[in-house]
């Protein structure tokens, strides 16, 4: 893969942030991986090394295409080395005022050429580009998990974004080797807003006692012919992750019970079994 000229921005270095500067850099670009402190940095890093090490062991990529990758990627924990970005993508946590506080940060910070996007869940864009002063350049750009092996990108025009950066952008995830398919900024957009009942429902039946998880997932996967069952699923995504998307839409779109979230999803979180994260959730992970 060729060296791009554009330079690429992603803060958050958890399980989504680490995955998109992982698809950056194997695509070509310049990519910083920013976090609040030097642990997640490397945490994500590492991340980033065992999946393309695993890709190398496979045939996948030569020991070459490895280290160019590698030494595209960069971590900090100066926002301001953000500046020069073409695209700056945030993938912070969960919190509508988080994302505020760092987009207001990102705006003033960088020049009006930088397109910034979210890669929010459940929130409003509109609701998020209303801190920063150039909302026309803010947009939503919603990968799904795992970035590196999941082609559809949402990309998502809030109230004020121009098309011209929905254009941009959506030229860079193409050239990402991505697929950007646009939806309205509408709660939990189009995937997220489908997603919702396949977990709730299948929470609702493990909660009226009427099946297990094994047997919800098993009969998904063998019969549904869906590669992983909602709970499996839940667990890759982060209880955590998962719980808040539900509450936010939920919130969203006025109480309405179809969004309702489970008590026994609450329950995993308060007790922190956030699912492979922390090697545990609905399955236990690694040891036994
Ligand atoms: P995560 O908890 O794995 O990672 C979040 C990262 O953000 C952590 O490394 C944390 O240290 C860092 N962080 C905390 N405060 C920060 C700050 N002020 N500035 C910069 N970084 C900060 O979360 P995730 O699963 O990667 O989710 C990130 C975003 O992506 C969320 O908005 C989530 O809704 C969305 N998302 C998640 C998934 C998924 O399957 N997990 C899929 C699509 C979208």
């Amino acid at each position: 893969m060729t060296d791009k000229a554009a330079k690429i921005g992603v803060l958050g270095a958890g399980t989504m942030g680490a995955g998109i500067a992982q698809v950056a850099a194997q695509a070509g670009f310049a990519t910083l991986l920013y976090d609040i402190s030097q642990e997640f940095i490397d945490r994500g890093l590492g991340r980033i090394r065992s999946f393309l090490q695993g890709s190398r062991e496979r045939g996948k990529i030569t020991a070459d295409q490895e280290k160019q990758i590698l030494d595209r990627l960069h971590g900090t924990i100066r926002l301001e080395e953000f500046r020069g970005t073409a695209l700056i993508i945030e993938a912070a946590p969960e919190k509508l005022e988080l994302k505020r506080d760092i987009f207001k940060r990102l705006d003033s910070l960088c020049a009006v050429e930088t397109l910034i996007a979210t890669n929010t869940s459940s929130f409003s864009v509109t609701a998020i580009a209303a801190s920063a002063q150039y909302p026309e350049r803010v947009l939503g750009l919603h990968f799904f998990n795992p970035p590196a092996l999941m082609a559809l990108v949402e990309v998502i025009q809030g109230d004020r974004t121009t098309s011209e950066t929905i254009e941009k952008a959506t030229g860079l995830m193409r050239e990402m080797g991505k697929t950007p398919a646009r939806a309205k900024d509408t709660p939990g957009f189009i995937v997220n807003r489908i997603a919702r009942p396949f977990y709730n429902e299948a929470l609702r039946i493990l909660s009226d006692g009427d099946a297990s998880v094994e047997s919800i997932d098993g009969i998904m996967k063998e019969a549904g012919n869906f590669r992983m069952g909602p709970f499996e699923l839940m667990d890759l995504i982060g209880n955590d992750v998962n719980f808040a998307a539900t509450e936010s839409l939920y919130r969203a779109f006025f109480e309405d019970p179809r969004f309702r979230p489970s008590p026994i999803q609450h329950r995993m979180v308060m007790g922190g079994n956030l699912g492979r994260k922390t090697s545990r959730g609905f399955y236990i992970y690694g040891k036994k």
